[in-house]
């Protein structure tokens, strides 16, 4: 009988946390490894500090990062209709606005992805904009969904492990030198591990965002200038996002008060319902939100490769991480895209193996 793969996930962020639940769903034996969980707090760990909704940032000539937007897009959006209470997930109006659109903005490849998407009139946009639509999308609830989907994890059978990797070899072996397959989602420190190889990591990219109350916003704004990008994102909780700044290389974790003002500014320009109308001091202000978004040159890097651990046995090691500033809307896509790329070539690795131990019980 075959024995049952045993897998080591690095990493219980968003990309994480669904990788290793559609492991399980495969049949494997899953085991998360990481320094932060659902419930830590920590500039280290960016997966509870996103907006978080579906606004696709996928180029118009990169197939592969469409297809995971567009297959996250499915799931949130089946999620939304069945467990929205549990994972925070609201089906909500969009309003995208562009300034200055470049090529990809005037003819959106998402267009037939979600529904009711339409071409704002020029009397229906505000007046610094040049062109807009209107959308149904949906917005998650970071801290919500991620321990739902922990807790899916958990349920399936999944096993967890407070631990920080210093070295992929340190995920290799276990006492019972039984690990067969690594995957390393470890975001911004995926390329950090020693013995991931990476040219194209980049700077983590700082977003300072500012949390309000104002549960009587139920839809999301988005206002790109080539200078500025502006949005209000609700959330399940009766709060609202407001956004956002990209500092590249920038990891401090003090909020800046006068970006701050600057984002409730902007937000109330753009939105001026969140006070009536009536200016940034009648924001029901929560406090500021900080992460860094995990960048990587060309998008997430999602393959396999074979390395020896120190006992000699080859490892399946599959790289599923440096998502940006889209780790929650491509969530599903890449993590099924890397699972696919797990199941091929563990069968070729494993086949590899079978074949050289008959080769030797026939010497
Ligand atoms: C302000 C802001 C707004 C955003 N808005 C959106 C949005 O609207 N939509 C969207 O799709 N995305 C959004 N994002 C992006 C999204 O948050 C990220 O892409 C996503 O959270 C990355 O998830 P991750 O699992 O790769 O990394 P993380 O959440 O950082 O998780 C990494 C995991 O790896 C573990 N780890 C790291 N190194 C080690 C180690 N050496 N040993 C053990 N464990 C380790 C950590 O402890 C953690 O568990 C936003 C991000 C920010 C900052």
């Amino acid at each position: 009988m075959k024995r049952v793969p045993k897998v080591h996930v690095i990493g219980a962020g968003v990309i994480g946390l669904t990788t290793a639940t559609l492991l399980l769903i495969e049949g494997y034996d899953v085991t998360i490894l990481a320094k932060h969980f659902p419930g830590d707090m920590s500039i280290d760990y960016t997966s509870p500090w996103a907006g978080a909704r579906w606004k696709t940032l996928a180029p118009n000539d990169d197939a592969r990062l469409q297809r995971y937007d567009a297959d996250s897009f499915k799931i949130f959006w089946e999620l939304a209709k069945c467990r929205a209470d549990e994972t925070g997930i609201m089906v909500i109006p969009a309003f995208d606005y562009y300034k200055d659109p470049t090529a990809d903005q005037r003819n959106p490849w998402w267009k037939k992805v979600v529904p009711g998407f339409r071409k704002l009139s020029r009397k229906e946009l505000p007046k610094d904009v040049d062109i807009g639509y209107t959308f149904t999308t949906v917005a998650i609830t970071p801290e919500r969904y991620l321990r739902w989907l922990q807790s899916q994890f958990v349920a399936l059978g999944g096993k967890r492990k407070h631990v920080e990797i210093s070295n992929l070899t340190d995920a290799m072996d276990d006492p019972q030198n039984t690990v067969d397959i690594i995957v390393n989602c470890a975001g911004m420190h995926a390329a950090g591990i020693q013995g991931v190889n990476d040219p194209h990591i980049n700077k983590p990219v700082r977003g300072q965002n500012v949390v309000v109350r104002a549960k009587h916003i139920r839809k999301t704004i988005s206002v790109k200038t080539k200078q500025e990008y502006t949005y209000v994102i609700p959330r399940a909780d009766g709060t609202v996002i407001l956004g956002t700044t990209k500092d590249e290389g920038n990891r401090s974790a003090e909020p800046d008060p006068a970006i701050a003002k600057d984002i409730m500014e902007r937000a109330c320009k753009h939105c001026p319902e969140l006070t009536n109308g009536k200016g940034i001091e009648r924001l029901d202000v929560v406090g500021d939100i900080i992460g860094l978004r995990p960048k990587r040159n060309g998008g997430p890097r999602v393959e396999t490769e074979v390395k020896v651990s120190p006992s000699g046995k080859p490892i399946l090691v599959a790289h599923n991480y440096g998502h940006d500033g889209s780790g929650y809307q491509a969530s599903w896509g890449s993590a099924k895209h890397a699972v696919k790329l797990i199941k091929e070539h563990h069968e070729t690795l494993r086949a590899q193996s079978s074949k050289i131990q008959e080769l030797l019980s026939r010497l």
